[in-house]
């Protein structure tokens, strides 16, 4: 508990303000991103192939493998004729680690010409009948090649769910407060999107403002400084506790219209005064300003401060 009032409700906001929430995910994601090429096809096949390979490897690192395997067999067709050894060999001469994949792989090639005629399913439950394709990955292909997939619900995803709305370590919470907050038919932007959120902003150690993360007026874990998570068990550090200023202002304003920096500095730190004082709060407010967290205004001779709708 902070020591400045009560804590934020735990749990998703109301419908308007799960709305503004979708938007300004998609915004960030939209405005800045990791650029894998794999996310510039919506071609299945491709994307199965990124989808298997990175279950073992860091992303930065299947981008080469990723890119001589589609010119070595570019289609499903090509890879289906392909001898079972050559697959097999190009995995393990790129470090792909188990070559259990690879041949997972060719058999599912095989197994789309022979029952599916080369056209790829569509959904996550029909992809799921494919050798070697577990429910993350049906997803995935779903998600991504068809724009028709579920919330995906991995690691990362739980880590920013637990510290942004405080949904208990438990898989069934997590999975409806995912699905409720994708918005129905977005899943390729919307599972790209958080995945980003989870590992660039909201890492092990987050990134909350370095990373401009677009959630922190509403974040749970950014009010109240606590940034544990079910697979990080104890606070992680960070640079001081400018951040959980920053935070305790959000969220203080959140329960005001607006507020002065007078009645403000107080509710902010019991100890307001002197070189945590006014300078202090205005440098604090100046910072939140310039990252579009909040405003200020004139009003006679008071500067108001409230949060940016
Ligand atoms: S504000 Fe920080 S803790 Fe909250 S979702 Fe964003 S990166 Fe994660």
């Amino acid at each position: 508990m902070s020591d400045s009032g009560t804590e934020p409700d735990a749990g998703l906001p109301e419908a308007d303000t799960v709305e503004a929430i979708q938007q300004a995910l998609v915004e960030w994601y939209e405005t800045d991103h990791r650029e894998y090429p794999w996310r510039q096809t919506d071609d299945p096949y491709a994307i199965l192939v990124s989808e298997i390979m990175s279950q073992q490897t860091q992303l930065d690192r299947v981008i080469e493998p990723w890119e001589d395997f589609l010119d070595e067999w570019p289609t499903v067709e090509s890879l289906a004729a392909a001898p079972r050894g050559d697959v097999v060999s190009f995995w393990s001469s790129h470090s792909l680690g188990y070559n259990n994949r690879a041949k997972y792989l060719h058999e599912a090639a095989s197994q789309l010409i022979e029952a599916y005629d080369g056209e790829f399913p569509e959904t996550p439950k029909e992809l799921q009948e494919l050798m070697g394709v577990g429910p993350y990955t049906a997803n995935a292909v779903a998600s991504f090649a068809f724009n028709n997939g579920d919330a995906v619900v991995d690691t990362n995803v739980k880590r920013v769910l637990y510290r942004a709305f405080d949904i208990p370590d438990d898989d069934s919470a997590f999975e409806t407060a995912a699905a409720e907050l994708m918005a129905e038919g977005h899943s390729r932007v919307w599972n790209n999107a958080i995945m980003e959120l989870g590992g660039v902003a909201c890492g092990k150690t987050p990134k909350c403002d370095t990373a401009g993360c677009p959630w922190r007026q509403w974040c749970h874990a950014y009010q109240t400084g606590d940034f544990t998570a079910p697979d990080v068990p104890t606070q992680p550090s960070f640079e001081g506790s400018r951040r959980q200023f920053r935070g305790r202002v959000i969220r203080i304003l959140g329960e005001y219209d607006e507020l002065t920096l007078d009645e403000l500095g107080p509710r902010v730190r019991i100890d307001y005064g002197g070189d945590s004082g006014r300078e202090w709060l205005d440098g604090l407010v100046a910072d939140l300003a310039d990252d579009g967290l909040v405003e200020t205004d004139r009003q006679r001779d008071k500067t108001v401060v409230r949060l940016r709708q």
